[in-house]
């Protein structure tokens, strides 16, 4: 685990002011035990999230038989900030039948046809289960707001350049959207992988340099790079608008892989299990149906 009160510097607080720059994307969860040296801490990272997943497993199974909440975790980040990663790490110890991942990328000419929520309402997670969104409707405020003329049709009859009233409108959009399904008992956990620019730079030049890496990088991932402060204040205002008690926002330092990994499970962990989520009660009804099968199949030949 780590402690609750560093996990509570991560969360983005309703109403107060949130700067990016508060927040260091080089943090390492173990600063205290740095003389161990590189080696033995991340063996040290690796036992913690070798913990947190099998306690994620165990929540994860116990939300499934409780068949009440579903769970939505929603992850934002620049290229190469290790989103991939963090599904295929955290997720490891999980039953698939219990998570689904939804991938969005540029939407389809019948997406666009629609209002911008549309398509990522498809893909919700139904109770029982963890669905995760690999971007999401986040994007529509993000990529878009970067690049308003991806708004096409979707911009409002009449106005021809989206402002500053036009994006307030998505950001409260989408906290009514996140209250709804809030109320409905959808647990929203949102991450903003928050990777520095220079380690992204580190990043890329490895997946230039490996081959068996190179199919990893995309050019058009190099021309997103040219618009990083663009970037930055489009999550700068979104995160600070859109997080709420209901759906919070963990800005989690990215840089360090481990770290990253080991504060999304927790997280998600910590949250499955204030749920408290039951197997379902045995009524005696039940268990005189138990102990009548259980004589059938005791008496078959
Ligand atoms: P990978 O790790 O494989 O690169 P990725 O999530 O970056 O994963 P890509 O296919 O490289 O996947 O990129 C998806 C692209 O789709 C991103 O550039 C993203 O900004 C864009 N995209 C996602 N949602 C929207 C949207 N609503 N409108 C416009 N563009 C979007
Ligand atoms: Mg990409």
């Amino acid at each position: 685990m780590i402690r609750p009160d560093i996990i509570d510097l991560l969360r983005v607080k309703p109403g107060k002011k949130f700067r990016l720059k508060d927040h260091n994307p080089g943090w390492k969860q173990s600063e205290e035990f740095e003389e161990l040296g590189k080696d033995a801490l991340k063996e040290r990272a690796k036992a913690i999230l070798d913990t947190n997943l099998a306690d994620l497993a165990e929540a994860q199974g116990r939300l499934y038989a409780d068949g009440r909440y579903a769970v939505l975790i929603v992850l934002q980040a620049m290229d190469a900030a290790g989103k991939d990663g963090t599904i295929k790490h955290v997720m490891s110890g999980v039953n698939p039948q219990g998570c689904q991942v939804s991938s969005f990328k540029k939407p389809s000419a019948e997406e666009l046809a629609h209002d911008f929520l549309w398509r990522y309402v498809k893909a919700l997670p139904e109770r029982g289960r963890i669905g995760i969104f690999n971007r999401s409707y986040y994007e529509d405020v993000l990529v878009v707001k970067v690049h308003p003329e991806l708004l096409g049709r979707q911009l409002p009859p009449g106005a021809e350049k989206p402002g500053k009233k036009f994006w307030e409108a998505r950001y409260e959009d989408i906290v009514a959207f996140e209250r709804h399904l809030a109320r409905n008992g959808t647990v929203i956990l949102k991450f903003f992988l928050n990777l520095s620019k220079g380690e992204q730079k580190r990043r890329f030049l490895e997946r230039l340099d490996r081959p068996e890496k190179n199919w990893k990088f995309s050019a058009s991932d190099l021309a997103e790079r040219t618009h990083w402060d663009a970037y930055m204040d489009a999550y700068e205002d979104a995160l600070a608008a859109t997080s709420t008690d209901e759906a919070p926002w963990y800005v989690v330092p990215a840089d360090h892989k481990w770290v990253t990994r080991a504060v999304v499970a927790d997280v998600v962990t910590t949250a499955i299990r204030g749920l408290d989520p039951r197997y379902p009660d045995v009524t005696d009804e039940d268990r005189k149906r138990l102990a009548a099968a259980r004589a059938q199949l005791a008496a078959e030949e």
